[in-house]
């Protein structure tokens, strides 16, 4: 049995992150993470949703002041509430996870410039270190600021399509595949207070929020207008994941859950080893660059609408294919032209499906419901 293993206190409160292996590490900001959520619930004065859809005279009192002798108003509540939905829409909240590129896009400038440590009030932040992958997530210590009162930060990172990418890797190619899922849509959490007060409601409302925990009070004095997206712990752990010197890292994990993945995934995480960790420490892309954000997330856009054109003239083939296949189908002694229709239209279907990164299964399903047959019908007649 492993010695149990006790974290100690600084001075100032805050726990001993330093001089820590990866698992106590990793032990310690479960336990940090337990009692922030323990605090959370214990929280007064939170606007909670009941109160954003019926601001009773009550309920606003008991909000406290937003400035020294104003209290908040029903005007205020519908005001927060117009800037969540506008919030809820901007980021998609049906689909989970926000780019890379959206997210440093939107972050507010000023924790662009501590993530890069380009501030000169000591809350500039210098490093991070990739030291765990559990199943789909990837957990970053890094490094708090001069000025901080704790030693580090954990942040957590998940790839919401590396499971459909872990299936159907690019032509077989695992670091492509990793590459595709650090820049594609991504969920996260940190444990400082930036995230904590500002950001965590955001990323909850926009379902960018790796939970536990949620957060569903309004940050009503803090981020009223609710802008920004990342802490700077964030900032510096998604852009330093872009690197190929922490993807192939993860590729490697990639490749070893695809073939373990038939007898379910479990869920340990995997802790780098020492050469790992040497590799991972030699990346060199740790400057979040917003300008090249906002140049690439002008393409991913146009290259969506190209997509959707594409789809949407693949979904009017599917239809004619609908229909001819209706007419065929009564004819009963022209099965085979009509199994080639469908398996003509299902290539055509699929590809379609390709391009929004969805599996040949989500395809075959999707297909042979639009086409009344079975799957299994449709898996034989399309092989
Ligand atoms: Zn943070």
């Amino acid at each position: 049995m492993p010695k149990k293993f006790t974290p100690e206190k600084t001075d100032n409160g805050s726990y001993i992150s330093a001089g820590l292996n990866a698992k106590q590490f990793n032990q310690l900001f479960n336990k940090i993470e337990q009692a922030q959520k323990k605090n959370r619930r214990n929280a007064k004065r939170t606007l909670k949703p009941s109160t954003l859809t019926n601001p009773t005279s009550k309920a606003l009192k008991a909000l406290g002041e937003k400035a020294k002798g104003q209290r908040f108003t029903k005007d205020d509540l519908i005001k927060f509430d117009k800037a969540r939905q506008r919030h809820k829409e901007k980021y998609d909240s049906r689909t989970a996870g926000v780019t890379y590129h959206f997210l440093v896009k939107n972050s507010r400038e000023i924790d662009v410039k501590r993530a890069n440590n380009r501030v000169d009030d000591g809350s500039g932040i210098t490093s991070a270190n990739l030291y765990a992958i559990k199943n789909n997530v990837a957990l970053v210590n890094v490094k708090a600021s001069s000025v901080s009162k704790h030693q580090h930060h954990r942040v957590k990172v998940r790839f919401e399509q590396w499971d459909e990418l872990l299936q159907e890797p690019p032509n077989g190619d695992y670091n492509k595949a990793v590459q595709l899922a650090c820049a594609g849509r991504i969920s996260f959490d940190c444990d400082c207070g930036r995230h904590q007060y500002w950001y965590r409601y955001l990323a909850t409302m926009g379902n960018y929020c790796l939970a536990p925990p949620k957060e569903f009070a309004f940050p009503k004095i803090k981020n009223p207008e609710l802008s920004g997206v990342a802490c700077k712990h964030v900032l510096k752990a998604t852009t330093m994941l872009q690197s190929l010197a922490w993807q192939r890292i993860l590729a490697t994990q990639m490749k070893q859950q695809a073939k373990r993945v038939s007898y379910g995934s479990d869920n340990k995480a995997y802790f780098l080893n020492e050469q790992e960790r040497k590799a991972a420490a030699k990346n060199r892309k740790t400057k979040v660059d917003q300008d090249a954000a906002r140049r690439e997330h002008d393409k991913y856009m146009r290259s969506q609408k190209a997509m959707q054109r594409k789809l949407d003239q693949q979904k009017r083939e599917s239809e004619r294919t609908k229909r001819q296949a209706r007419k065929i189908r009564k004819q009963s002694n022209k099965i085979k032209e009509l199994n080639d229709m469908l398996k003509m239209g299902f290539q055509n279907f699929h590809d379609g499906y390709k391009l929004q990164g969805k599996s040949k299964q989500e395809a075959i399903t999707d297909f042979a419901k639009m086409m009344n047959v079975t799957p299994s019908k449709l898996e034989r007649i399309v092989k």
